[in-house]
């Protein structure tokens, strides 16, 4: 009876060894790939961090993971878009307009000529066509948005000049 329990037990354990090896290498795999990705704090999100987005327009780390592209029935496109800390977008316009949706973090939104705003989870901010503005992270929090970009014909965004150090500080 001993002996059966035994064997009872040591398949049951190799079941489980089987189990937990085969997902204990994709955690595994799963959490090299995060500690390439995250840098700085564990990805708690509730969509993925997606792909690094262009340097040329931003400055610091910017993980971007679109919901929805754009379609040709469709005027706009979304996109999940987080900011490490210290990370923004360049100055820039959207000739049809921007609405973000912060789903998690602190970060700062600046629109030409007005003071540096924090903004907060929770919160929706509205972007008029064609306003020279940037978004991005505090100094030391992650910030991610939901970025619904309208798209009329015009393209939808034009790009202008990294926000310096200095106007990063400036006016907080
Ligand atoms: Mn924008």
């Amino acid at each position: 009876m001993k002996a059966r329990k035994t064997t009872i037990g040591l398949i049951l354990c190799g079941a489980l060894l089987t189990a937990i090896g085969c997902g204990g290498q994709r955690t595994a795999n799963m959490e090299t790939t995060k500690m390439e990705t995250t840098q700085t704090e564990k990805w708690n999100g509730i969509f993925p961090k997606g792909d690094r987005a262009p340097a040329d327009w931003f400055t610091g780390t910017v993980w971007l993971h679109m919901l929805a592209q754009k379609t040709g029935g469709d005027e706009y496109g979304i996109g999940s878009v987080t900011f490490e800390p210290g990370a923004r977008s360049n100055w820039h316009t959207h000739p049809a307009g921007q609405t973000l949706v912060v789903i998690d973090g602190q970060g700062l939104y600046q629109e030409r000529g007005q003071k540096i705003r924090t903004i907060n989870k929770g919160e929706t901010i509205v972007c008029d066509p064609n306003i020279e503005h940037w978004h991005g992270a505090t100094p030391n929090t992650r910030m991610t948005h939901i970025a619904i970009t309208n798209d009329k014909g015009a393209g939808n965004v034009t790009w202008l000049k990294p926000v310096t150090d200095e106007e990063y500080k400036v006016g907080r």
